[in-house]
């Protein structure tokens, strides 16, 4: 039987990570071990790969894979520690006050270059401003928690899907790379390749919300959740809208904004935020969340809203209140529809 890295080593990925105690982003090892327990509660292995790029993958050979780049977590753990530096979310008592000095220089420029894609992340260097105060350091906690959680299921959503079982019998390789592909491919591939991305992504998105849910309803008495729920969760809905944000905040930081001018029907990946709503259609339609859909639009509503507003503040660029709008042409709406046709095609576990 082939080991981890032979696999990767098969479909040019990364070899695997060490994980350190004392891996200087300070956080990798209790990370990496829940999406360990994630990843076998699945049938799968989870790794992290060395690399620096903003990127994850999902493998279905002898071993089903999930593998994170090591770049991918520094970037999370980054925008968790300045959504805690900016003073968003002020509810979480600290020190900082939102400051908000929006720069042109800066809004022109990508938001992963902003945050330093492929640097790692420096717990000690980066968290100094607000590691004694102990919300702030919550806050850093749980954001990170769901951005990471996000990523996590969305690679787990392909291996559910059989994704790459599936797309082995329609076309050739096993492999779900989530990353920038050649820049255009087939619509024969491209369609399959988006729908795949779509389903992966409501996977992702009902399984984060339904994880933190659980979380909560485990109050106990533990301080960290009992703060949690003082502080940001008063309400019901309040849980479904923090979730719409931090996602919505997660398509926003990875949009490479490089789509507008290609034809929709070749991306191996939807435009981010053809992505986000997706997600937003999916909680509407979906009765499986148990909410009722006044709840649901509120929840939409202040999470786009919000969403631009930490995009603002934590990067310090001009909002962007179209973002989301942008996509509401017919011709975006059309190829909605075709993707929708597709998704049969992609959906549950093979039988056989
Ligand atoms: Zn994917």
């Amino acid at each position: 039987m082939r080991t981890i890295n032979d696999i990767l080593k098969k479909y040019r990925q990364p070899q695997v990570m060490t994980v350190r105690f004392d891996d200087q982003s300070g956080w990798l090892t209790p990370f990496a071990e829940e999406a360990q327990a994630i990843c076998q509660a699945n049938g799968a292995t989870f790794v992290v790969l060395e690399s620096g790029g903003m990127n994850a993958v999902a493998i279905q050979d002898e071993i089903e894979i999930v593998g994170m780049y090591a770049g991918m977590f520094w970037v999370l753990c980054r925008v968790a520690a300045v959504a805690a530096e900016r003073g968003v979310f002020p509810a979480m008592k600290g020190e900082a006050e939102p400051i908000w000095a929006p720069d042109p220089m800066r809004t022109k420029q990508a938001p992963r270059r902003l945050l330093q894609e492929s640097d790692p992340f420096v717990w000690a260097i980066e968290s100094a401003g607000w590691r004694d105060a102990p919300e702030r350091q919550m806050l850093f906690y749980l954001v990170l928690k769901l951005l990471f959680r996000f990523v996590v299921f969305h690679e787990v959503g392909h291996l559910r899907n059989d994704h790459g079982r599936r797309k082995q019998s329609a076309i050739s390789s096993p492999l779900l790379m989530d990353r920038r592909a050649p820049p255009l491919i087939d619509p024969k591939k491209a369609i399959p390749s988006q729908a795949r991305e779509i389903i992966a992504d409501g996977y992702a998105f009902q399984n984060t919300f339904t994880t933190l849910e659980t979380m909560l309803s485990k109050a106990g008495e533990f301080d960290l959740i009992k703060t949690y729920k003082k502080r940001l969760f008063k309400s019901e809905s309040d849980t479904i809208t923090f979730v719409l944000t931090i996602i919505n905040l997660y398509f926003r930081i990875s949009d490479r904004s490089d789509w507008r001018n290609q034809p929709i029907d070749r991306l191996s990946h939807p435009p981010a935020p053809f992505r986000m709503k997706a997600i937003l259609a999916l909680l509407i339609e979906d009765k499986s969340f148990g909410i009722d859909e006044r709840t649901s639009m509120n929840a939409i509503q202040g999470a786009v809203m919000s969403g631009d507003a930490l995009m603002s503040v934590m990067l310090d660029v001009y909002p962007n209140p179209n973002w989301l709008k942008e996509i509401d042409t017919p011709a975006y709406d059309r190829h909605f529809k075709r993707l929708f046709y597709e998704f049969p095609r992609w959906c549950g576990r093979l039988t056989h």
